[in-house]
C-alpha cells in the first residue's frame, strides 16, 4: 500500500463545485488501495483578497495579526473538502497546520519549519481515514500562528511527504506540470517530462510560481521524490528529483546514471519575475567598507536581495553607483534604513525603480556550453530589448529588462532556444494569474 501526500493548489478549489471535483479525485485514490493525506490551500485568490482587506484596515498590519487572518483562508477550503469527502462516503478529517504538528520559528509571514511531528496525521491514516491538513501554516514555540510564505502550501505538502515517509508528494495545480516557461505567457510553451531537484531550485528562484522555492529546497534535503500535474486532468506531469534519468536507484551503476544525464537537456527553461524592484545608491565615494556598510544596513532590514551591480568608479570623482534589487515588498523598509545612512556615507542620493522585470535561463547543461550568454544577448537585441543588469550562476544567466517589455523577452528567449512545442499549445485549466 503506497501512502500519497496530494496538494491542491487555490484555483484547484476555487469554488464549491472544484471542492466536490478534487473530492471525487481523492477518494477514488483512497478506494485504489492508498493511504491518503491532502494539503490544501486557501480557495482562489483568497489570500490575496485578506490582504487587500487588511491592506484597507492599515498600510502596515501587525504580522502576528496578518498571520492569524491568512491562515483563516485554509481553515475555510479545509473543511469545506473534508466534508465533500465524507458525503462521497470516505471518512475524512481536516486539521490545521497547528494541529498537524508543523512546527515554526516565530518569524511571522515567512516563517521556517523547524520540527514535523505529525502524529495525529498518523493516527487518521492508521484509522483508514483521509488526513486533510491546511496548507502554509504552523504554530511557533511560543504558541503563535504562522504562516510560511506566499505558495506556502507547496512546502506543507513536502515537509508532511518527508515526515510521514511518503512514498510521492503530488503537487495538483492547474497547469499540467512543469513547462519550458510559464503558459500564460508562452502558449507554445513544452511540458518538461523530468527535472533535478538543482533546476527546479533555479526555476523557482528566478520566479516559476508552479512550485515554491521553499518546498524544491525541503525535497531535496529529503529526497522526496514530487510530481506537478494537473487536478483538471489525467496526463502524467513533471517529475521532480536527484536526477534526469531512470536510473533515479541509489544503487544503479554509475554508467546508468551517467548515460541518463548525457541526454538531459542543456536549457531546462525560462523564467520571468515581476515582484522586483531596483534601489541604485548614487554617488557612493569610492573606498574599502562602503559596500559592507550598505549591504550590513540592507540585511538588517531583512530584505532578501538578488542581483547587486556597481559601476566603475569615475575616476575624476572618486565615486560609483551601486545597485541590486529586492521584493518591492522589502523596498519600504530598505529605503528608510539607506536614507539614514546618507550622513554617514556621504552618497548623493536613493534612486527607486519599481517598473523592471527580470528573465532567467536555466539549465545544468550550459555550463559546460559555451556561447549561452551570447545567444541570449543576441535574441535580446534582435527583439530590440534594453539589458540594465546581467547576473549568472553555473546554471542560469539572468538580465533585468523594463518590465514592459518582459513578455515579449521571455517569448524571443524561448523561442531563441528552441524550447517552442512542436505540438500545440499548453492549457491553462483555471486560475488569475494573481
Ligand atoms: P496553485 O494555485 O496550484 O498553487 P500557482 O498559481 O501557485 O498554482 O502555480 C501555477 C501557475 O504557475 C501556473 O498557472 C502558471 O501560470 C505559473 N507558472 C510559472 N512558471 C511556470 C512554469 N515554468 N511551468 C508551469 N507553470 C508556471
Ligand atoms: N494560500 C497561500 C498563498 O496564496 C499558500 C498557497 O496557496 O500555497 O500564497
Ligand atoms: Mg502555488
Amino acid at each position: 500500500m503506497a501512502l500519497v501526500v496530494q496538494k491542491y493548489g487555490g484555483s484547484s478549489v476555487s469554488d464549491a463545485h472544484s471542492i466536490k471535483r478534487v473530492a471525487k479525485r481523492i477518494a477514488a485514490a483512497k478506494r485504489a488501495g492508498n493511504d491518503v493525506v491532502v494539503v490544501v490551500s486557501a480557495m482562489g485568490d483568497t489570500t490575496d483578497e485578506l490582504l487587500d482587506l487588511a491592506g484597507q484596515i492599515t498600510p502596515l498590519p501587525p504580522q502576528r495579526e496578518l498571520d492569524i487572518l491568512l491562515t483563516s483562508g485554509e481553515r475555510i477550503s479545509m473543511s469545506l473538502l473534508a466534508m465533500a469527502i465524507t458525503n462521497l462516503g470516505v471518512k475524512a478529517k481536516s486539521f490545521t497546520g497547528q494541529q498537524a504538528g508543523l512546527i515554526t520559528d516565530a518569524v511571522h509571514g515567512r516563517a521556517r519549519l523547524v520540527d514535523v511531528v505529525p502524529h495525529r496525521i498518523r493516527e487518521t491514516v492508521e484509522k483508514g481515514q483521509v488526513a486533510i491538513v491546511a496548507g502554509f501554516q504552523g504554530v511557533s514555540s511560543s504558541n503563535d500562528v504562522t504562516t510560511l510564505g506566499r505558495g506556502g502550501s507547496d512546502t506543507t505538502a513536502v515537509a508532511l511527504a518527508a515526515g510521514l515517509d511518503a512514498d510521492v508528494c503530488e503537487i495538483y495545480t492547474d497547469v499540467d506540470g512543469v513547462f519550458t516557461a510559464d503558459p500564460r505567457i508562452v502558449p507554445s510553451a513544452r511540458k518538461i517530462d523530468r527535472v533535478t531537484y538543482e533546476e527546479m531550485l533555479e526555476l523557482a528562484a528566478s520566479g516559476a510560481k508552479v512550485l515554491a522555492l521553499r518546498a524544491v529546497e525541503y525535497a531535496r534535503r529529503y529526497d522526496v521524490p514530487v510530481h506537478v500535474r494537473s487536478s483538471f486532468s489525467n496526463t502524467t506531469g513533471t517529475l521532480v528529483t536527484g536526477t534526469h534519468g531512470d536510473a533515479i536507484d541509489p544503487n544503479a551503476p554509475a554508467g546508468d546514471q551517467e548515460e541518463a544525464e548525457m541526454e538531459a537537456p542543456i536549457i531546462s527553461g525560462v523564467a520571468h519575475d515581476r515582484s522586483e524592484a531596483k534601489i541604485t545608491v548614487v554617488g557612493v565615494p569610492d573606498k574599502p567598507g562602503t559596500a559592507a556598510r550598505i549591504f550590513e544596513v540592507v540585511a538588517g532590514t531583512g530584505a532578501n536581495i538578488d542581483m547587486i551591480v556597481q559601476n566603475v568608479s569615475a575616476a575624476h570623482t572618486g565615486l560609483t553607483d551601486i545597485s541590486f534589487t529586492l521584493p518591492h515588498a522589502d523596498s519600504p523598509s530598505t529605503l528608510a534604513a539607506l536614507n539614514a545612512l546618507q550622513e554617514e556615507l556621504g552618497f548623493a542620493s536613493l534612486q527607486y525603480d519599481d517598473q523592471i522585470g527580470k528573465l532567467s535561463l536555466v539549465g545544468a547543461g550550459m555550463k559546460s556550453h559555451p556561447g549561452v550568454s551570447a545567444r541570449l544577448f543576441g535574441a535580446l537585441r534582435d527583439a530590440g530589448i534594453n539589458i540594465e543588469m546581467i547576473s549568472t550562476s553555473e546554471i542560469r544567466i539572468s538580465v533585468v529588462t523594463r518590465e514592459d517589455a518582459l513578455d515579449d523577452a521571455v517569448r524571443a528567449i524561448h523561442t531563441a532556444f528552441d524550447l517552442d512545442s512542436a505540438d500545440g499549445e499548453a492549457v491553462v485549466y483555471a486560475g488569475s494569474g494573481r
